[in-house]
């Protein structure tokens, strides 16, 4: 499969320099503006515009009427892929980096899927879409689902031309909306806005309950999603949470971890990643409520096992680890709920960077950026700079998604 997706993206490469007359160099540039500018033209790569719909029934769950919900949070190192299968139904969330093409496939065909009636692409990181172009030139699919936003990343515009040469579109899906993955039901809660400065609170975050179980996926939601998702008011009571990203300090508020109250979390997270994930916060905040933690990092992929009444894990519950502190508390206080008042700093400093180097920032942006003219600064009217150690060490200790090689 690797060599029809090299072949095909070779063959485009090869129609688009046709296409463009006088152009002889630059063939990667040229692909990439001209594949980019039909992307954000936008008009056609969505199934619909965003609207409730009825509760979609499949045609062939016949045989799901009984059996169990099987979870499995696929060991896709610092990336989330998460395979649902009910029944003859299944959905996918997530198929982790690029590298991890072969591991999500060999683990779906491994469960003999031939057909994935949902896709969901949570939001247009690389760890999250990455594999997503592999998987859908590899499988039969129902519904392709994902945020509408898009991203000028190549792995973004892979996924959109898989979808694009398999006939299909993406459905954005409405919070409220609901569908069946055989006899289990999934409710969307989020995203709740349609502008956010990180592509994390794109997120599409998914509440699945099967007989008196119930499941939620965070993607990579962070604090604000959570906020939005709180004032919704919407049922979030979950007996097991898959963390918002990786564990990050920036997701998983106290608030939000009270309401949804789980039993069981699961983190999706690489070992020694880069971003010290899961941050001590988080892990402080699981452990204070004696909520069971099963991570990837340390018990690879994770399956759990739903009867309609009781759930059963692959493997015993793993350790409260952390690897990084994360932002420091202070740019959280906002979401303070009284747990500490100590303040920590970043410790966590990517490896290759210089902390004299210049960035930007906004004056209530969380992110910093490398680029003053990154597109995500392109609506503030101030831009602020200081050193990258300065950053790290405030509220604007987040890397950019576009120019920082932020995640
Ligand atoms: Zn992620
Ligand atoms: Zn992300």
């Amino acid at each position: 499969m690797r060599n029809i997706k090299r072949y095909l993206t070779s063959l485009l490469g090869v129609i688009l320099i046709f296409s463009m007359t006088g152009c002889s160099s630059i063939a990667e540039n040229a692909t990439k503006t001209v594949t980019l500018s039909k992307v954000s033209s936008k008009q056609n790569i969505y199934k619909k515009e965003l609207q409730p719909i009825k509760n979609i029934t499949l045609v062939n769950n016949k045989r799901a009427v009984n059996g169990n919900l099987k979870v499995s949070y696929i060991d896709v190192g610092q990336a989330d892929s998460i395979l649902i299968e009910q029944g003859t139904s299944s959905m996918l969330i997530d198929a982790g980096n690029n590298e991890d093409s072969d591991t999500v496939y060999n683990y779906i065909a491994g469960q003999g899927i031939t057909k994935l009636n949902y896709i969901v692409g949570t939001h247009p990181h690389e760890d999250h879409i990455g594999g997503l172009d592999y998987v859908i030139n590899s499988f039969k699919v129902g519904e392709i689902y994902m945020p509408r936003v898009t991203s000028n990343t190549k792995t973004f515009l892979d996924v959109m031309s898989a979808i694009k040469a398999k006939g299909m579109k993406i459905t954005v899906p409405t919070v409220g909306e609901t569908f069946k993955v055989g006899n289990a039901t999934a409710t969307i809660l989020a995203p709740n806005s349609s502008n956010y400065e990180d592509l994390n609170n794109f997120s599409i975050v998914i509440r699945l309950t099967f007989g008196n179980n119930s499941f939620m996926f965070d993607g990579d939601a962070e604090d604000i999603s959570e906020n939005e998702i709180l004032s919704k008011g919407l049922n979030i009571s979950a007996d097991v949470l898959k963390v918002g990203h990786h564990g990050s300090s920036s997701s998983t508020t106290q608030a939000f971890l009270d309401k949804v109250n789980p039993k069981y979390t699961v983190i999706s997270v690489g070992q020694d990643n880069s971003y010290g994930h899961p941050h001590k916060s988080t892990m402080d905040k699981l452990k204070a409520k004696g909520i069971k933690v099963y991570r990837t990092d340390e018990s690879g992929t994770i399956v759990a096992t739903s009867d309609g009444k009781n759930i059963t894990f692959n493997t015993k519950p793993d350790s409260y680890a952390f690897l990084g502190r994360g932002p420091s508390a202070s740019s959280k206080s906002f979401l303070s709920s009284g747990s500490s008042t100590a303040k920590t700093v970043a410790t966590l400093v990517p490896k290759s960077s210089n902390n004299s180097k210049i960035v930007y920032y906004t004056p209530t942006g969380k992110s910093y950026h490398y680029d003053k003219n990154c597109r995500a600064l392109s609506r503030s009217k101030k831009i602020l700079s200081g050193t990258l150690g300065e950053a790290l060490s405030s509220s604007h200790n987040d890397p950019c998604n576009i120019c920082a090689g932020g995640n």
